[in-house]
């Protein structure tokens, strides 16, 4: 084993640059370039009403862009998309308008009596049986021709996706489908989706499935069999020849527009490693006006994170100016589409402007500017969730753990590291799609608030010093990263694949 990739070598090189370097002086005068005063100044726009919660696509969205644009322009960043610093592309808001369906001759009311969850669109109103096959037994599947009808499927305790496509893969038309015990629970997810409705849903352009998929609660699936629901359950579980069926009618219109978009990307370039580049990231959109009319400003998530990726940036540029040119390059990725999940960053991973071999690392930031439920009356609240360091890369974790040593002395939480984390922070934002084609990532996160993606996530809930301190760690890390002799060899097994 070469000891200059080992563990073990980087340990001691660490531990001689602490005993023989002490901390260095160049990185912490552009350190402290990082200002609450200039956090706050950046915050104080990106996050106001005039921005209108940052919504993808819409004006906000763009006002922010064109913000970053130039400041990085200002600060002598290029644009390194043909000389450009937005990376546009195009997603599809996609509408369905008019689903309809009946049973006999009664019509259900959409969001009240059922809820679209599929795909389809169609010039006409289509007559179809609708056979009732519960948790869909391969006996059922053997027995019971289910080519052009829809299946009624009862997915409690099930994932209902795979039942549905295990019906379509055997020919159904489309399901309707019972996921939840209880009227009450089903009427809430209802009236979530009833504000929603006029709005659409935005995505990278697909060609429409035709697969219609109707969510009713058990109630209303025992009434359209006109049967009380446990015998319902029994007729599908115990005798695949006696089906309760039903006729029904359907319909389903769909309405696409174009929505322009935009990643917005500034450039250093390095030295003498200048072909490896270090991506550093946030998300710039935010969720928009709610049903309410009131504005989401997202003033932590991800104002925090686009203003920390700012100063950040400035910090380097000056240095660079002055003769300290990083001799890796860095890319100051501020992406789009995130909250319609991360879109931007997507895009960016299948058309990166760098090559993604020479991609070393993401240093993504998401919400960094609160305290999160854990740390609420925690004595010691300078802390900050570490998500992935030891993934993929042996040494990131090491390098990252002794810059806060050296510089910031954070409580760095790895909590969220678990591989069986029920919240999945770690595929909740951009850095996954780095980490998905093997690049080291960090993703820095303050924890989840009551305010997540609530209009009061405002900046007078900012803690400043806190996030000066957060991102003094984020830019001594990427200012390591970016001068170290080895990249962070990629030594780890890439486990986590599956969103
Ligand atoms: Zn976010």
């Amino acid at each position: 084993m070469n000891i200059k990739s080992s563990v073990l070598g980087l340990i001691i090189n660490l531990f001689l640059s602490i005993c023989v370097y002490g901390q260095d002086e160049v990185a912490i005068k552009y350190a402290s370039m990082i200002t609450v005063q200039d956090l706050e100044r950046h915050l104080n726009y990106l996050a106001s009403d005039e921005l209108e919660g940052r919504d993808t696509g819409e004006k906000g969205q763009k006002l922010a862009a064109a913000y970053l644009r130039d400041f990085y322009s200002e600060i002598g960043l290029e644009g390194p998309v043909n000389g450009g610093y937005f990376q546009q592309f195009e997603l599809v808001s996609t509408l369905w308008t008019e689903v309809e369906l009946s049973i006999g001759k009664k019509k259900l009311i959409e969001n009240e009596d059922f809820i679209f969850m599929g795909d389809g669109d169609m010039k006409k109103r289509e007559k179809a049986e609708l056979v009732f096959l519960g948790l869909v037994s391969d006996e059922h599947l053997e027995n019971i021709d289910i080519k052009d009808k829809l299946v009624g499927i009862w997915a409690i305790g099930n994932r209902s996706g795979a039942l549905v496509d295990k019906v379509m893969e055997a020919g159904a038309l489309g399901a309707v489908v019972v996921t939840m015990e209880g009227q009450a629970n089903f009427d809430r997810m209802a009236n979530r989706f009833k504000a929603l409705s006029g709005r659409g849903r935005l995505g990278f352009e697909k060609p429409t499935t035709q697969r219609p998929v109707f969510m009713v609660s058990s109630e209303k699936m025992g009434e359209i069999f006109d049967t009380p629901v446990e015998e319902l359950k029994e007729a599908a579980k115990n005798d695949p020849s006696v089906i309760p069926s039903q006729n029904i009618t359907y319909k389903i219109d769909k309405h696409i527009e174009r929505v322009e978009t935009e990643n917005v990307l500034a450039f250093l370039e390095g030295t003498d490693k200048k072909e490896e580049v270090l991506v550093i990231s946030s998300h710039y959109d935010h969720v928009g006006i709610n049903s309410q009319g009131e504005i989401n400003n997202g003033a932590d998530d991800d104002g925090s994170g686009t203003v920390t990726v700012m100063e950040i940036a400035e910090a380097f540029a000056q240095a660079a100016e002055d003769g300290h040119r990083p001799r890796r390059s860095i890319l100051f990725l501020n992406v789009t589409g995130e909250e319609k999940g991360l879109l931007g960053s997507e895009y960016y991973a299948d058309n990166p402007i760098f090559p993604l071999e020479n991609t070393v690392n993401n240093l993504n930031i998401d919400m960094v500017g609160r305290i999160g439920y854990e740390y609420e009356d925690a004595e010691n609240q300078d802390y900050i969730y570490v998500i992935g360091s030891e993934m993929l890369s042996s040494h990131l974790k090491i390098i990252s753990e002794y810059n806060n040593i050296t510089y910031t002395n954070l409580i760095l939480d790895y909590t969220y590291d678990a591989e069986d984390d029920p919240n999945r922070f770690y595929y909740r934002s951009d850095h996954y799609n780095f980490a998905k084609h093997n690049i080291p990532v960090i993703f820095y996160f303050n924890g989840v608030h009551d305010d997540y993606h609530q209009p009061t996530d405002t900046v007078d809930k900012i803690e400043f010093e806190l996030m000066q301190k957060r991102a003094k760690l984020i830019f001594h890390t990427a200012w390591d990263l970016a001068n170290r002799e080895e990249r962070t060899p990629v030594d780890g097994e890439n486990t986590r694949l599956e969103r």
